[in-house]
């Protein structure tokens, strides 16, 4: 049964692209190819979800604001001058735009022109499948056209990170195609392939393999090969033809990571961190596209040891971009040694990019806590990015700390940024055929068609500062199916649901509770978490150096002093009031991520 189908979708694959060769570039066949496994858990298409009043929808809609406002010639000015056509306009500078400067890794003046601009394609694709904006549509079309007519080999000779950039050009373009509907980025992609693959090594390697091999400066032993196969299986699947699915397998990770990870083995230390959380997303795909459980085995091995030997209290992970040995006693020393505590746009995009998958494959409620510990404890409290490309990259877990740009513009984070604050939507809801899974509890509104009922779930809160939210239904009639309502591992035992004001039995900390009924138009769910204050350790050799944590929430105490408090004082600090942004301990003010400005912070306190 399943060699059948896959046979017959090969062949309707190839007959897609072999179609594709007899046309114009205007009309690229799309024959997508079907997933070989299907998990029970699916997401919900962009348009689905949207995000109410709030900080998340806030800084969406910035993001989408900023990146529909840049003009499209400088976008394209790296690769109009590399094709030796006219390129107009100013350069954007940084890391986008050609420079003589370029000296790694003193100067990363000009590292890697062009490299974000698939993924503000990306971005800007997805937010026009969250918000049907035509102008954004038409931006990603005039990009996708513009970019079309300058690809060409020569723009990766002496370039440094060919398949660095490549990955993020390939996700634009086939993002393009499935959220924007552009009718030619699949042709685009085509020509764009067969344009870098003169460039690209035999397989996947590792730093330590560029290094060995000759390479003109440093920078050349960065690329991330490793990185390519998830969107090759995309591209793959949303109908680019089988040469996708074949240059996936090539550069599978497999011998140096993903074989040892699936046997258990904790591989990460001393790996560049979010590259390496990425490729997990790599291995997912090839669970999805080939059926290989050794692939599903490396993603959750290799995520579990991220959550559970890399992380600091807030959800974030690798000082200085670099996964440490358990047992070292390094990521305490981070504290003291660097303020690149955390790479935050690209870990957060990468680190719920991996949960989502891995929720969706196992129906574990956790991977839905350590979003939420990301979200609020990171990414929301990234500073907005400005208009002449600075970005917010690092937060920051000194003990010394405060937020800050990064010294190049329009860094790697750059691109993350909006395409993580897309995501917010599709992140926070999850469906499978007989239910509705609430992930994330965001000012929201899901709309599907449950058995031929059109359903509209809307949720109102101010979570987490005021720990409770409320859910409500409105059906066209009567229908039977199941929410799904998170429980956090750290609810406390007062944690309780209730439907149409009557509590309901079954609240488990650390899974998803169903709550399955007869829904009517007008039925409400209202949630109240209890959220136990805890002290959180920043490795097992620094147990007096902690955290304060209450709920998902890490607090940084603002004010960048040791706080002289004892762990009975710490545990007793409370919200000054309902919904209030401050805590307090021994008179020093603590806040949550997202509300903190310019002003000097600390996370951790060594306490008596
Ligand atoms: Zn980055």
């Amino acid at each position: 049964m399943k060699t059948s189908r896959r046979q017959f979708l090969k062949t309707g694959a190839a007959i897609g692209s072999a179609a594709a060769m007899g046309r114009s570039m205007r009309s690229f066949a799309n024959v997508p190819a079907k997933d070989a496994v299907t998990p029970e858990i699916s997401q919900f298409a962009y348009a689905d979800v949207q995000l109410l009043d709030g900080p998340m929808l806030e800084q969406f809609n910035r993001n989408h604001a900023f990146f529909l406002a840049l003009d499209d010639d400088r976008l394209l000015k790296p690769f109009r001058q590399r094709a030796g056509l006219p390129a107009p306009g100013e350069d954007m500078g940084g890391w986008y735009s050609f420079s003589s400067e370029f000296d790694p890794p003193k100067d990363m003046t000009g590292y890697v022109p062009g490299h974000t601009f698939g993924q503000y394609l990306s971005a800007l694709s997805r937010a026009y499948a969250v918000t049907g904006s035509k102008p954004t549509q038409e931006k990603v079309q005039r990009l996708v056209q513009g970019f079309s007519a300058t690809v060409t080999p020569k723009f990766y000779e002496g370039y440094c990170l060919p398949a660095y950039t490549f990955d993020k050009t390939n996700c634009g373009l086939i993002d393009a195609h499935e959220f924007a509907a552009d009718p030619q980025a699949l042709a685009v992609l085509n020509h764009a392939t067969d344009a870098v693959l003169p460039f690209l090594p035999e397989k996947a390697l590792t730093r330590s393999e560029q290094t060995a091999r000759p390479h003109p400066n440093i920078a050349y032993t960065w690329d991330e090969t490793y990185t390519l196969p998830e969107n090759f299986y995309l591209a793959y699947k949303r109908g680019a033809g089988d040469r996708y699915r074949q240059l996936a397998t090539r550069f599978l990770q497999d011998r140096d990571y993903f074989d040892s990870l699936a046997a258990g083995e904790n591989v990460l230390p001393g790996e560049h961190a979010y590259s390496h959380v990425n490729a997990l997303c790599s291995a997912f795909q090839c669970y999805l596209t080939t059926g290989s459980e050794k692939h599903l085995r490396a993603a959750r091995n290799g995520f579990d040891f991220v959550l559970t030997t890399q992380s600091f209290a807030t959800g974030g992970w690798g000082p200085n971009e670099t996964f440490r040995k358990p047992g070292s006693g390094d990521m305490g020393a981070s504290l003291t040694e660097t303020h690149a505590s955390f790479e935050t746009p690209c870990g957060a995009y990468g680190h719920f990019k991996v949960a989502r998958y891995l929720l969706r494959a196992t129906g574990d409620s956790r991977y839905g806590d350590s979003m939420e510990k990301v979200l609020y404890n990171t990414i929301l409290g990234a500073l907005p990015m400005q208009e002449d490309g600075q970005t917010f990259y690092y937060s920051d877990y000194n003990n010394s700390a405060g937020k800050f740009f990064h010294h190049d513009k329009w860094p790697c984070c750059s691109g993350t940024f909006p395409q993580i604050t897309a995501d917010y939507g599709i992140s926070s809801y999850f469906r499978s055929a007989r239910a509705v899974y609430v992930n994330l509890y965001v000012p929201s509104k899901v709309t599907w068609n449950q058995g031929g009922a059109n359903c509209v779930l809307t949720q109102r809160t101010q979570y987490p500062l005021v720990p409770e939210t409320s859910l409500e239904l409105q059906l066209d009639r009567a229908e039977s199916f199941a929410i799904m309502l998170r429980i956090p591992a750290w609810a406390g035992s007062k944690t309780r649901a209730m439907v149409n004001g009557k509590a309901i039995q079954g609240v488990e900390p650390g899974k998803f509770m169903s709550v399955e009924r007869n829904w009517r138009n007008g039925d409400r769910i209202e949630m109240q978490f209890d959220m136990p204050t805890r002290l959180e350790a920043v490795d097992p050799q620094h147990p007096n150096t902690v955290a304060f944590i209450q709920g998902p929430l890490a607090l940084f105490a603002i004010d960048d002093g040791d706080i002289q408090a004892t762990r009975a004082q710490m545990l007793a600090a409370q919200q000054l009031s309902r919904g209030s942004d401050t805590w307090k301990v021994n008179a020093v003010n603590f806040k949550p991520f997202w509300m903190i400005g310019r002003e000097k912070y600390r996370l951790y306190h060594n306490i008596s």
